[in-house]
């Protein structure tokens, strides 16, 4: 149970704008570390290498290696708004914690300020605040500080909020009194694992990230493999399946004033819009949102499988001008989507365009993608 000590500290949370607050000691259930490396060992980090480094991992494992006599972890949590209606034909979706300002940035900026409050209330200490970037196993964290619990596909998820939480940490020296941990209340549910549209929740609790659409459209900087290309529908930054199914998402109370300020034109971005966008107007246009961080090149692949899955030809002339693009990975899934959308009425404009680009290039992957075209 808090003393006054900690009461204060998640008044001062709460101050600095979080929703949730909970404090832990700087240690991990062997569970969640076994957890850890066995999921490390099956190679579901994907391309992540940095993930698998023995260094790396062993700071992951233990809390206390990133920062000298830490004695308490205070976790916070933000809380945003859920995804709205389902996004219109001819659209693409993002996240919804990506429709708005970079939770990094703005999370970071709220743990600074309760940093500086809780030097004023604490004295002397070292302290240390995390915002998803250092080997923090923060699930883990969350729920033993009874922030809330792991849910079944991973996410951190409590009786209020559901699972629109965004987490970070503040590690300090002070001693501080703990909460008590969460409790899981998945029960024998399963709607996340059976929702998943790639089948990447390949357990309770382990979601292989090569599956993930998560990863696939924001970290992987590759071509997408073929087989889940199909899957990943108009999703064009991120996925949010597995949360809208959560029956506990749909008792979570409202976000009052979203810190991260989600913006009306990102909730259903038009797919021509996003084929068609430059640099210039790309970097415009997602100033300070997560999406900025993943780049172009991702946006616009990602956009081009989405219109291989819309069925909307009217996309066709937007797809043939990007197997001109520079980037190859453009072009092979510009090349993906045309192949896709080709009927009796196109296919004339379709098979030029394409004959005429395999006359010129020189990236195999892209001949392959071609050599579709039979
Ligand atoms: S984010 Fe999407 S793809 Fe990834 S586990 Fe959840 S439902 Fe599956
Ligand atoms: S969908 Fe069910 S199993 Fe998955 S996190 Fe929510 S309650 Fe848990």
């Amino acid at each position: 149970m808090a003393d006054g000590l900690s009461a204060e500290v998640k008044r001062l949370a709460r101050a600095a704008g979080f929703d949730d607050c909970g404090i832990t000691r700087p240690a991990l259930d062997a569970r969640d570390v076994d957890g850890l490396r066995r999921w490390v060992a099956a190679g579901m980090y994907a391309d992540m290498a940095w993930m698998a480094e023995p260094e790396r991992l062993a700071r992951r494992s233990n809390p206390r290696s990133l920062l000298a006599d830490v004695r308490s972890v205070i976790c916070v949590g933000l809380r945003y708004t859920p995804p709205r209606a389902p996004t219109a034909d001819g659209c693409g979706v993002i996240s919804a914690y990506a429709l708005g300002d970079d939770y990094h940035i703005v999370m970071k900026k709220r743990l600074k300020r309760l940093a500086r409050a809780l030097d004023r209330l604490l004295g002397a200490h070292d302290q240390r605040v995390f915002v998803d970037t250092a080997p923090v196993l923060e699930h883990a964290l969350a729920a033993s500080a009874g922030v809330g619990w792991q849910g079944k596909h991973s996410l951190t998820l409590n009786r209020d909020g559901g699972s629109w939480l965004l987490l970070g940490e503040l590690f300090t020296t002070a001693e501080l009194d703990c909460d008590p941990p969460a409790s899981d209340h998945c029960g024998s549910c399963s709607a996340c694992i059976d929702g998943c549209p790639t089948g990447a929740i390949v357990a309770p609790f382990v979601v292989d990230a090569r599956r993930c659409i998560s990863w696939l459209t924001i970290e992987y900087g590759g071509v997408i493999p073929r087989h889940l290309r199909p899957l990943i529908g108009n999703r064009v930054f991120g996925c949010d399946d597995c949360q809208l199914v959560c029956p506990w998402n749909r008792k979570a109370s409202t976000v009052g004033s979203d810190l991260l300020r989600p913006r009306a034109d990102n909730r259903a971005p038009p797919l021509r819009e996003l084929l068609t966008l430059d640099a210039a107007t790309f970097h415009a246009r997602f100033r300070n949102t997560p999406v900025k961080r993943t780049g172009r090149a991702r946006l616009v692949r990602n956009a081009a499988v989405a219109a291989g899955n819309s069925g909307d030809r009217s996309l066709v002339p937007a797809l043939v001008r990007l197997i001109e693009e520079p980037e190859a990975l453009i072009r092979l899934h510009a090349v993906w989507a045309l192949i896709q959308l080709r009927d009796a009425e196109n296919s004339t404009a379709i098979d030029a365009a394409l004959r005429e680009l395999r006359r010129r290039e020189h990236d195999t992957a892209v001949l392959e993608e071609v050599a579709r075209l039979r």
